[in-house]
């Protein structure tokens, strides 16, 4: 527990005045998660439809429910009642149910695109860099989805030169789209986990989703 604190404490520090932070609940009970709303957080983050669902409907109502998993078309309808932003939007035709759904339950989804930026990494979710500006001039068609930013996951390695090589490759394309569509629109840029959310804040990141550091020792 006095360690949980004090990798709570210091990833504050770290994102202090530069980025927010989503908790990644994956695999945690109600309580370990209860503990981190009880400290102030409010931006959770779930990539199970089943694990969102009964999460949303145990805690509190006033958790920003983030979806950061890939999303299943004829799953989208389970989670647009209560969820805040959906991180891996990746696909028109998911979008298309996004807007269907939401319009029929009145209300209107934020979601951050995910981009797939390390070419080394085979299993391959997320849209490519060069699809970027026509995809979001789509998702912005649409009525009921409000396109906030993008969201990306640094490569599988341990080697701190190409993780930061990139993270510069997001925040680059993350520079282009605010120039493309302005900075209101796209401000959010997600990158950043458990073993890479420092260097992910230090090329620009103002968003990182981190779950196992906030959790075990
Ligand atoms: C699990 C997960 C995280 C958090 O990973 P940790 O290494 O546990 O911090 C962040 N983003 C996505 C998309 C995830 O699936």
């Amino acid at each position: 527990m006095y360690m949980i604190k004090t990798h709570y404490e210091k990833v504050k520090r770290t994102i202090e005045g530069k980025a927010d932070l989503c908790v990644v609940t994956k695999r945690r009970t109600l309580e370990e998660i209860r503990s981190y709303y009880d400290a102030g957080e409010r931006c959770f983050g779930e990539n199970h439809v089943q694990e969102l669902k009964v999460r949303a409907a145990s805690l509190p109502d006033d958790i920003r429910w983030q979806m950061i998993g890939h999303l299943q078309r004829n799953k989208v309808k389970d989670i647009i009642p209560f969820i805040d932003c959906i991180q891996s939007l990746d696909n028109l035709k998911l979008a298309d149910v996004i807007e269907k759904e939401a319009a029929k339950a009145g209300r209107t989804i934020n979601v951050l695109c995910e981009f797939h930026l390390a070419d080394e990494d085979t299993e391959k979710t997320g849209l490519s860099k060069e699809d970027a500006i026509p995809f979001i001039h789509e998702v912005m068609k649409k009525e009921h989805i409000r396109v906030c930013g993008i969201m990306a996951m640094g490569p599988h390695t341990d080697d701190e030169e190409r993780i930061r090589e990139v993270f510069n490759e997001g925040y680059q394309l993350f520079e282009s789209l605010q120039k493309e569509f302005g900075k209101d629109v796209i401000h959010t840029l997600s990158m950043g986990m458990s073993n890479d959310y420092q260097i992910a804040v230090e090329c620009g990141s103002n968003l990182v989703r981190i779950g196992t550091y906030l959790f075990e020792e």
